[in-house]
C-alpha cells in the first residue's frame, strides 16, 4: 500500500537538498506532502516542491480555505513526519513542546514516527543546548538521521552537516514500513584495528569485518538505526547504515565512547588490537638500523569500559569472543568474559571457522546458558544474534534449543 510522508523543510542552506529527498520518495512510490517553516521559503522556493509532489505546499495553519485543523488532518494523512533539514531552532522548539506553526504542531500531532534530519554549524551541533535538546527528543522516540561530519555551508568541517539525501530518504522510507527494530538505535563495531609503528608499518589481524557488517546490514534492513564504526576493511557501506571509519583502537574508542549515549545496544564484533607500539616512530624504521626491539603496551579494552561504566542495564551490550580451541574451552573464555566485561550476550566463535570466511559458526553465550547455530552463512547468523537482542529488551526468555541453523 502507498504511504504518505509529511516533509517538513526549515530555513538552513541545506534546504535545497530536502528537494531532493522528495524527488527519491516519489520516486518510490510515496506520497509527498511538503511542509514549510516561516523560514523556509527563504532558501527554497514552493514551486519547486509542489512541482516535484503535485502538493501544495503548507507553511501557515491559518489558512482559511483548509477545511478544518490542518496540522491534524496531515498528521492523520501522513505515516512519517520528517524533519529535513531541521535547524538548531526548530530542534529547540520541538524539545519544548511548542506548536507555534504548523511544523511544530504537526510533529505533536503525528501519529507515526518523528524522523529529525539536523542541520547547522558544528559549533550550533556541539552547544550544551543543543545536546540537551537532542537528548530530549530522542527520549521523546524522534529518530535522527545524522548530522555527519563534513564540511558545512561556511567552508568549515565538522559534524553538523546534514546527511546525504539518500541516507535520509532510506530512512524514511524505513520508518514508514517499520521493521522489528525500527525502535532501536545500534552502534555496531567491525574490522580489525591498525596500530602503527612508523608511517608505512603497523600491527593489524586478520579480521575481514565481514560479521559486524552483516550485523549492520541486517539490523538496518529490519529498521534499525545503525551506527557502524569501522576498522580498515574493503567491505561497502550497507545500505541506511552511517558509517564512522576508524583506524586504530585508540580512535575506535573515541567514536564508540562518542556515540554510546544515544544508543540502545552496542555490538562490539571488531578485533581491537590488545596491544599497540609504546611510541610511533615519526620516520621510517631503517633496515640499517637493524630490527627493531618494539615495546608494546596495552590498549584500553573499550567493552570493558562499556561495562563498567554503564549506568543500569542500557545500552545492551554484546561482545565478541574469537577462539582457538576446542568447543568446551571456547565457550568457557565466553562465560569469563561475560562476567568479567559485564555485559549481556557474548558470541563466540572459533578463528578457523570464522576469520575472513563467508559462514561461521557461533555460540550465544548469555546468563541463562549457551545456544549453538551454523555453519551458515553470516547474514542469517546476524539475524539470529539480533533476534535474540531484541527478545532480551523485550524481557523475553531466549528461546528454547532450536535446531541448529
Ligand atoms: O578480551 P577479548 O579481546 O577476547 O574480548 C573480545 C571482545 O572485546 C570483543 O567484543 C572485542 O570487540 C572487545 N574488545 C574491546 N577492546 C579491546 C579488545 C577487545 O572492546 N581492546
Amino acid at each position: 500500500m502507498s504511504k504518505t510522508v509529511a516533509l517538513c523543510v526549515s530555513g538552513s542552506i541545506a534546504a535545497y537538498k530536502a528537494v531532493e529527498v522528495a524527488r527519491l520518495l516519489v520516486k518510490a512510490g510515496v506520497r509527498v506532502l511538503p511542509v514549510f517553516t516561516e523560514s523556509a521559503s527563504k532558501f527554497v522556493g514552493p514551486v519547486t516542491f509542489s512541482g516535484i509532489t503535485g502538493e501544495p505546499v503548507r507553511t501557515s495553519m491559518w489558512d482559511a480555505s483548509f477545511p478544518g485543523e490542518m496540522h491534524v488532518k496531515l498528521a492523520q494523512e501522513a505515516d512519517v513526519v520528517a524533519m529535513v533539514p531541521a535547524t538548531a531552532d526548530l530542534l529547540a522548539r520541538l524539545a519544548q513542546g511548542r506548536a507555534s506553526d504548523l511544523v511544530t504542531a504537526l510533529a505533536l500531532s503525528a501519529r507515526g514516527p518523528v524522523l529529525v534530519a539536523p542541520s547547522m554549524h558544528p559549533r550550533m551541533w556541539a552547544h550544551p543546548s543543543t545536546t540537551r535538546n537532542v537528548a530530549t527528543l530522542r527520549g521523546d522516540g524522534l529518530r535522527f538521521v545524522g548530522p555527519v561530519d563534513g564540511p558545512v555551508a561556511s567552508g568549515e568541517i565538522g559534524m553538523g552537516r546534514m546527511s546525504d539525501p539518500a541516507d535520509i530518504a532510506s530512512a524514511i522510507l524505513r520508518a514508514a514500513e517499520p521493521g522489528d527494530l525500527a525502535d532501536l538505535s545500534l552502534l555496531v563495531t567491525a574490522g580489525p584495528t591498525y596500530e602503527d609503528i612508523d608511517p608505512v608499518r603497523f600491527l593489524g589481524n586478520r579480521s575481514s569485518g565481514k560479521m559486524g557488517f552483516a550485523l549492520a546490514a541486517r539490523a538496518a534492513a529490519r529498521g534499525a538505526h545503525v551506527t557502524l564504526v569501522a576498522g580498515p576493511v574493503a567491505e561497502p557501506t550497507p545500505p541506511g547504515v552511517q558509517r564512522v571509519d576508524v583506524r586504530s583502537a585508540e580512535e575506535m574508542r573515541r567514536a564508540v565512547m562518542h556515540a554510546r549515549a544515544a544508543v540502545d545496544v552496542v555490538i562490539m564484533s571488531a578485533a581491537v588490537a590488545d596491544f599497540r607500539p609504546d611510541a610511533v616512530s615519526a620516520s621510517k624504521l631503517k633496515k640499517s638500523d637493524g630490527a627493531p626491539a618494539l615495546r608494546l603496551t596495552q590498549n584500553p579494552d573499550i567493552l570493558a569500559e562499556l561495562g563498567q561504566s554503564r549506568i543500569g542495564a542500557a545500552p545492551f551490550l554484546v561482545g565478541f569472543a574469537l577462539e582457538t580451541g576446542e568447543d568446551a574451552a571456547v565457550i568457557a573464555y565466553a562465560r569469563e568474559k561475560l562476567a568479567r566485561k559485564r555485559v549481556d550476550l557474548v558470541v563466540a566463535n572459533h578463528a578457523a571457522e570464522s576469520i575472513g570466511k563467508e559462514e561461521n559458526r557461533i555460540h550465544l553465550v548469555d546468563a541463562s546458558g549457551v545456544e549453538t547455530h551454523g555453519p551458515a552463512a553470516k547474514g542469517a547468523l546476524a539475524d539470529v544474534i539480533l533476534t535474540r537482542v531484541r527478545g532480551a529488551l523485550r524481557g523475553e526468555a531466549p528461546a528454547p534449543p532450536a535446531p541448529s541453523l
